[in-house]
């Protein structure tokens, strides 16, 4: 067959769609995971169980990785001794970007290749159009595989650091949980004045629209602009103006009698530039306090 063998190692619900993934796509695949009994459907669909995760790879063209973290991979293929030599292991686990540069390092000593990725989607995702990963590492054993690795998601690469694929990632998953964990105290602090949970579903919809766009809402866009420039913008908005608001949400959640650790960080750090920098400075600038951790 002209398509790549593929060896998935870890069949969790993201490795064992990523093997049906392949398998549906008319790649071979080979499969290994700690507990065996996992791979059974995938063998049924036409998978090969390997007796070892360095069988695998070694039976493989390229081997794809999906663990619930980086200790999973040391533990899964021991000393490989020699199986590894002149493969490309694709690791998309979840870890720290120092945990991914030394992952590289330990590939390397047994003469493999390491590409780190981010993947951006849940297992039904996979294979779906949108779904993409933030790959780190060497960008010539991406683009050897990136046919086969596209058939999971779109492959984006970040750069030769093997660290970057877990920054990108961790940066996106800071936006997402902290956007719905907002989303989840306004409604909550609403509940504490009698509001119904689906009251504010809405106008939270049309915010998080509004900020991606190009109108006078587009926030991100405005955001970016300022950051890159270093001049935030305050004409009819100040930061100040801005803190003292944030005060009023404080004071609001606790009358709603509500948790108030998150609003009340954001409140102190809406309040530092203002104190640094004084009042002429805009919403741009809490950029550069989150830049200049305190003590
Ligand atoms: P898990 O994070 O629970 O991973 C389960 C897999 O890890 C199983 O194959 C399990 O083997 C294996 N494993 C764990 N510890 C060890 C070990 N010490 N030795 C050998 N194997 C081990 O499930 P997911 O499939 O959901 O996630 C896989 C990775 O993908 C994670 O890093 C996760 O953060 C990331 N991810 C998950 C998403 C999701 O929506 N689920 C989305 C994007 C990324 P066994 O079966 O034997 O227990």
């Amino acid at each position: 067959s002209e398509k790549k063998h593929v060896a998935v190692v870890g069949l969790g619900p993201m490795g064992a769609t990523m093997a049906e993934t392949f398998l549906k796509a008319g790649h071979p695949v080979t499969v290994w995971n700690r507990t065996a009994s996992k791979a059974d459907a995938l063998v049924a669909q036409g998978a090969t169980l390997a007796p070892s995760a360095a069988g695998a790879a070694a039976a493989a063209d390229v081997t794809v990785i999906s663990q619930t973290d980086y200790k999973a991979m040391y533990a899964s293929f021991g000393d490989p001794g020699d199986a590894l030599r002149g493969r490309v292991l694709v690791n998309l686990s979840s870890g720290s970007p120092t945990e991914l540069r030394e992952a590289a390092t330990w590939a390397e000593r047994h003469g493999a290749t390491l590409l780190t990725g981010g993947i951006m989607v849940p297992p039904p995702g996979i294979g779906q159009p949108g779904a993409y990963v933030h790959y780190s590492g060497p960008e010539s054993a991406l683009d050897e595989h990136r046919a086969t690795l596209a058939v999971l998601a779109e492959p984006v690469h970040q750069g030769a650091d093997h660290g970057l694929a877990m920054a990108f990632y961790q940066a996106e998953l800071y936006v997402f949980w902290s956007t719905l964990t907002s989303y989840m105290h306004s409604v909550a602090m609403l509940a504490g004045y009698g509001a119904k949970p689906g009251s504010l579903r809405r106008f939270t919809a049309k915010m998080l629209t509004d900020l991606a766009g190009d109108g006078p809402m587009g926030f991100v866009g405005h955001l970016t602009r300022e950051i890159e420039t270093g001049e935030y913008e305050y004409a009819e908005n100040t930061l100040r103006m801005q803190a003292v608001g944030m005060d009023h949400i404080v004071e609001t959640n606790e009358d709603a009698g509500v948790d108030t650790t998150v609003p009340k960080a954001l409140r102190d750090l809406f309040w530092r530039p203002v104190h640094e920098i004084g009042e002429e400075t805009g919403l741009g600038s809490v950029y550069e306090a989150i830049r200049k951790p305190q003590g």
